[in-house]
Parts: C-alpha cells; sequence; structure tokens
C-alpha cells in the first residue's frame, strides 16, 4: 500500500496509498511542479497513514495548515471490518457529519486509515531563508507580523531556536557552525516564498536591513545558496537527536497563544526550577504557530518528580489558554494529561464515538481516548 495513484495537476490532488512515505509524495509532487506542504524531521520515514492519523504539523503550518486542512478525502477500515469510503476531492460538501476529519487525528483509534486524497499547492519559484537575532520574542513577533503584511502572506517558516539550542547544535553535530559572527540568545529561522516573479529575497534583505537600522533586528544572515539554506534546514531539523540525547528527560509538545510564549516560557522554567533547583531547561519552537516543544533534564530519575514538572508545565499552559497536545498526539504517554485536563463533556463525546465505532477495542487499545 505505498502507491501514490494520481497526481492531478488541473484540481491540484494527490491519491495516495496510506504506506506511502512522506518524502516520496514530496517527490511526485514535485515532478508536476506541485507541492505537498507538511514537513518535518521523519519525512524520510513517517507515512500518510501516521501523518494523517497525527494529524501531524511540522514548520508550514504558518502558510498552509496542519495535515487536516490538507485532506479532501479519505478511505478507511472500521473494527467491524467494513470499509468506509468518503474517498472525495471536493472543496466543499456538506453532506452530515464530517466523518473524515473524525478518522484524522484518531491515531488510528477509531479506523484504519487506508486511502487519502490530499491537497497539493504550487511550488515556490523561490525561496528566501534567513536566520534572524531579535531582542525579545515581542521583537520576533512584531518582525512576523510585518514580513506577512509585506510579503502578502508569503512567510512559510518562523522557527525560533534559543541560545542553548545552539550550543548544543554546535557541540554535538560534525561541521555545525554558528548562525552569526557574535552569538545571540533568540535566533529565528525565517523563510518566506513566492510562486510569482516578485523577488522575494530582494525584498527579505530590505525588509530585514531597514528592521536592522530601526534597531527591531539585532543580526541577520541571507542565504545565499540553496547550500546556506539546505545548513539552515538541517540545524532546525536536528531537532529530536539534539533534545532525546540526554536523560532523564520530560518532553513536551504544547501549543501557545502567539503572544503568550514567553511568559509560558519564563514562567514553566521557574517552576520546573522550584521543583528540582539545578534542573535544566531545553526547547525549541515553531514560533509562527505557537508550537514549543519545551524539555526540561531533571537532575535524577524520579517518576514522582517527572509527574510534578509535567503538572506544572501543563499548569502554565492552561492558565495561558494553550494546550497540552499541539502535533505529536497523545498516545499513551499523554493519557493521564487527557483524563486530567480535558474537558469532560468532549472527553464523554470521544468515549462514547469509541465504544460506537469499536465495541470490542481492537483499534489501538488504550491510547488516546482515556477510560
Ligand atoms: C525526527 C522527527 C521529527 C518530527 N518532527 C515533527 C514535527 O515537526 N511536527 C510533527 O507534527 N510531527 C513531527 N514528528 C512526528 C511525526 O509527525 C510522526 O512521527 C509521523 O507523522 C508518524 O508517522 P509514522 O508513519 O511514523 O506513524 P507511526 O509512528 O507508525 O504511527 C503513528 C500513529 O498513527 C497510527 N497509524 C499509523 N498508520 C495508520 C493508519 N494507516 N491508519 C490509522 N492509524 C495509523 C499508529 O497506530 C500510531 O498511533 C517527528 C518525528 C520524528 C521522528
Amino acid at each position: 500500500m505505498n502507491t501514490v495513484h494520481d497526481i492531478n495537476t488541473a484540481a491540484r490532488t494527490a491519491t495516495v496509498d496510506a504506506g506511502v512515505i512522506l518524502s516520496s509524495l514530496h517527490e511526485a509532487a514535485d515532478d508536476h511542479d506541485l507541492i505537498f506542504p507538511v514537513t518535518f524531521g521523519a519525512k524520510g520515514s513517517a507515512m500518510i497513514g501516521g501523518i494523517l492519523s497525527t494529524n501531524a504539523g511540522g514548520s508550514n503550518v504558518l502558510r498552509y495548515g496542519n495535515t487536516r486542512d490538507l485532506v479532501l478525502g479519505i478511505e478507511a477500515v472500521l473494527a467491524d471490518g467494513r470499509v468506509v469510503d468518503l474517498m472525495s476531492s471536493l472543496r466543499k460538501d456538506n453532506s452530515g457529519l464530517n466523518l473524515r476529519h473524525l478518522l484524522v487525528g484518531a491515531e488510528g483509534t477509531l479506523g484504519i486509515i487506508t486511502k487519502a486524497v490530499l491537497k497539493l499547492a504550487p511550488k515556490p519559484r523561490t525561496y528566501a531563508t534567513a536566520m534572524v537575532a531579535v531582542a525579545s520574542l515581542d521583537a520576533a513577533l512584531a518582525l512576523l507580523n510585518r514580513l506577512q503584511d509585506e510579503t502578502g502572506g508569503a512567510v512559510e517558516a518562523f522557527e525560533y531556536m534559543p541560545r542553548h539550542y545552539i550550543d548544543v547544535h554546535m557541540a554535538r553535530v560534525d561541521g555545525a557552525r554558528e548562525p552569526f559572527d557574535a552569538p545571540h540568545d533568540i535566533n529565528i529561522m525565517v523563510e518566506v516564498a513566492t510562486t510569482t516573479a516578485m523577488d522575494i529575497e530582494d525584498m527579505l534583505q530590505s525588509i530585514l536591513a531597514d528592521a536592522m537600522e530601526r534597531g527591531d533586528v539585532a543580526d541577520a544572515v541571507v542565504a545565499q545558496n540553496e547550500a546556506q539554506r539546505r545548513t539552515m534546514w538541517e540545524r532546525r531539523e536536528a531537532a529530536a537527536e539534539l533534545t532525546f540525547w540526554r536523560s532523564p528527560i520530560v518532553d513536551t509538545d504544547v501549543a501557545l497563544p502567539l503572544d503568550q510564549v514567553q511568559t509560558f516560557l519564563d514562567r514553566a522554567t521557574a517552576r520546573a526550577a522550584d521543583l528540582d533547583p539545578g534542573c535544566e531547561p531545553f526547547f525549541i519552537s515553531h514560533l509562527g504557530d505557537g508550537n514549543v516543544h519545551y524539555s526540561v533534564y531533571p537532575t535524577r530519575a524520579d517518576a514522582e518528580l517527572h509527574d510534578k514538572i509535567v503538572e506544572a508545565i501543563e499548569d502554565t499552559v492552561e492558565e495561558l489558554g494553550g494546550s497540552f497536545s499541539a502535533e505529536h498526539g497523545v498516545g499513551l504517554s499523554k493519557l493521564n494529561t487527557m483524563r486530567r485536563r480535558k474537558d469532560g463533556v468532549a472527553l464523554d463525546m470521544m468515549r462514547k464515538m469509541k465504544v460506537t465505532l469499536d465495541p470490542h477495542g481492537i483499534l489501538n487499545p488504550g491510547k488516546t481516548i482515556p477510560d
């Protein structure tokens, strides 16, 4: 089940089996000057079924949305063996409940996805990519909004790498280089892209030059060629390796309103330090969509301490109107959190759907939807 059945260039859709690897779909779309915009570090192994089931996000959510926003049709096998055929390529279809959106993000608890129709987007003619240093996340947000306004919403990625991330990258990756001549605390990788003849690189250069003159940006380096662009992306895409090489670790994947990210970081870090003086925070953020992969390395492996730190982080997220699960889903590791934090009525609805569609509990039993 790993066939790309059709790339429809007129309708800009792809019909694919669930076992197609993300990078294979990227290549198939590229052959037609189109893109499937979802992308992240695991693109060489993640399959469409897993991507749909986890409603994966990645670095381009800012412009193209999550996986859910890119699905037009779906086919799935239900627990009783029936096949539900929702393989539509329609952009509008109000014929009853949206079952496609129910299956996407269900983490395999309601059915096994076998096929999908996905939206493709035109391939940008030009990408302009830069590393930018700013003094604060407020300044970063102001820059993001300015870039969106002046480029007509062409920002594809706006990724925050704090100083400690750069330090670990330098220490652990052969040939890694500092993004700037002098070290900065807040390092942003920004990418803008256009399908038009607009000189997007020139536009990015002049916005950044002006922002530097006004003191809004401390430093900026624009990639001059594809190799430099790749180097910037490789630094960002090393996140999983740079996070999980140490243990013990408390790792979270949270979403916050865009203007609350700094408050979250300050509060969560202070609370973790209160619980475990000497613990070290480590984080990276898809800042453009408010998603923070916030981890803490505690000073000792202690299950009780681990839970307390998780609770403190989740309390902070809740206070700020965020979500304890941004793009990695719930699985087993966030089951208790679901039980504690998710709205009770929402949980009740989820349980009823699960019992109705999978009365014998054979689809990913015990995952995602707590008893
Ligand atoms: C290095 C790295 C970087 C990553 N970066 C990001 C990121 O930036 N953003 C992001 O959103 N995610 C990221 N991820 C997570 C990634 O999105 C998921 O790991 C991936 O999409 C899951 O696809 P998979 O084929 O590996 O699925 P699996 O891990 O095999 O499965 C994931 C879940 O989906 C279910 N499932 C799988 N196939 C089907 C199917 N056909 N029907 C129903 N259920 C199914 C499984 O039972 C499981 O619950 C990253 C992962 C790695 C390893």
